[in-house]
């Protein structure tokens, strides 16, 4: 498997961000520009089902022809996320459909946590961006308040119930990721789920419960978890989720008392790692799923699991 020189500590955008576009938010409610837009020949479109996105082979987001697209069988209606040069760009669910015909050379199908490894990171967060509204008009077809089929309304970026009149939007799940330092030990607490790769461990994280503050989620985490609690709870950075809809929020939180280990089940072990192994571990970069190591394996750069962690080695 492919590995790559990284250095350790150098500060990088999270995988799935800056993704530089101009959403074109204030066009959602412009029937008749969205009418032109989507009639008017020159628009183009991303396509992606439940499992991949289309990449080409110079590593950027297929934009196909919307006319293309439109010709699957199935098609339903594109949706806007965004304009480029002036160009209007639309996100058009594949699912059920011959996509890698449709791509012909143009580009291949890849998962969108696979294509995170090698693309232009822009095109990443567009993809990541039309995968997960896409997913969510798969999935929010019925009126969470009544169970009637909803109407898809703000070019595809909300739902309107016809009989209760309830209009629902797109989720976003905060899920909180967290490392734990022991600043007088200088070690890290990380853990492992049994279904990771042999040798990997990784932040801990969980989704945010209603009514949690961030800090409480962080803290109640890590105590589930790890048996550990913590103070000191400090944002680093976040990290578009599209699988299907959260938000990964980065901490980084002080070790107060109680020896790691497993708690509650989800974790495998959990327990601390000092500098120098963490520091000989960071120097490689790693695809997902990389199997047969018993040396410590981190997250791949692409996971904000090894943003958190390389933002502790450089002591930032
Ligand atoms: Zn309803």
């Amino acid at each position: 498997l492919a590995r790559r020189a990284i250095v350790p500590g150098v500060p990088r955008p999270n995988a799935f961000s800056d993704a530089h576009l101009d959403r074109a938010a204030h066009r959602r409610n412009d029937a008749a520009w969205l009418q032109a837009a989507r009639e008017g020949g020159d628009a183009l479109a991303i396509v992606a089902n439940a499992a991949a996105v289309a990449v080409s082979p110079a590593g950027t987001a297929v934009r196909l022809p919307l006319a293309d697209a439109a010709a699957l069988p199935g098609f339903g209606e594109p949706i806007l996320v965004g304009v480029e040069d002036g160009v209007a760009l639309f996100a058009v669910d594949g699912e059920g459909a011959d996509l890698a015909a449709l791509l012909g050379d143009r580009g291949s199908l890849a998962g969108l946590r696979d294509a995170a490894l090698y693309m232009a990171r822009d095109d990443a967060g567009l993809l990541a961006f039309a995968s997960a509204i896409l997913s969510w008009q798969r999935r929010h077809r019925f009126c969470g308040v009544c169970g009637t089929r909803t109407d898809s309304i703000e070019g595809g970026h909300a739902r309107h119930c016809p009989n209760c009149g309830a209009t629902n939007y797109p989720r976003t799940d905060p899920v909180i990721i967290v490392v734990v330092a022991d600043p007088a030990e200088d070690r890290l607490l990380l853990g492992r789920q049994a279904v990771w790769p042999q040798g990997r461990y990784s932040a801990l994280a969980g989704f945010v419960e209603p009514a949690e503050s961030l800090e409480e989620a962080v803290a109640r985490e890590v105590l589930e978890e790890s048996g550990v609690t913590v103070s000191d709870v400090r944002y680093r950075s976040s990290q578009p989720w599209p699988f299907p809809g959260s938000l990964m929020l980065g901490f980084e939180a002080t070790w107060v008392a109680g020896d790691p280990h497993p708690v509650d089940g989800e974790l495998e072990d959990a327990r601390w790692f000092g500098r120098a192994e963490i520091a000989a571990a960071a120097g490689e970069d790693v695809e997902w799923g990389e199997e047969d190591t018993s040396r410590l394996l981190l997250p791949p750069t692409a996971a904000i699991a090894r943003t958190l962690i390389d933002g502790w080695l450089a002591g930032g």
